[in-house]
């Protein structure tokens, strides 16, 4: 399995919430989670996207009750 291919790209106008370096962002996608990582400092985030939670949980809808 190769990590290499993971297509990272600049968030313009983005700035980085621990160092304040602006246009340093970047944002790939990682398993899925769109992750957020500063090129000036070690700064790292995830984004869990509240529309794929529910997508997640959707498969819990078609249970139904029996009368
Ligand atoms: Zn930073």
């Amino acid at each position: 399995m190769s990590m290499s291919k993971i297509k990272k790209r600049f968030v313009a106008g983005a700035k980085c919430p621990k160092c304040g370096a602006q246009d340093s962002i970047l944002l790939f996608k990682l398993n899925g989670i769109e992750t957020v990582e500063c090129t000036d400092c070690d700064y790292t985030a995830q984004q869990v996207d509240e529309q794929a939670k529910q997508q997640s949980s959707g498969s819990l809808i078609g249970v139904f009750k029996p009368e």
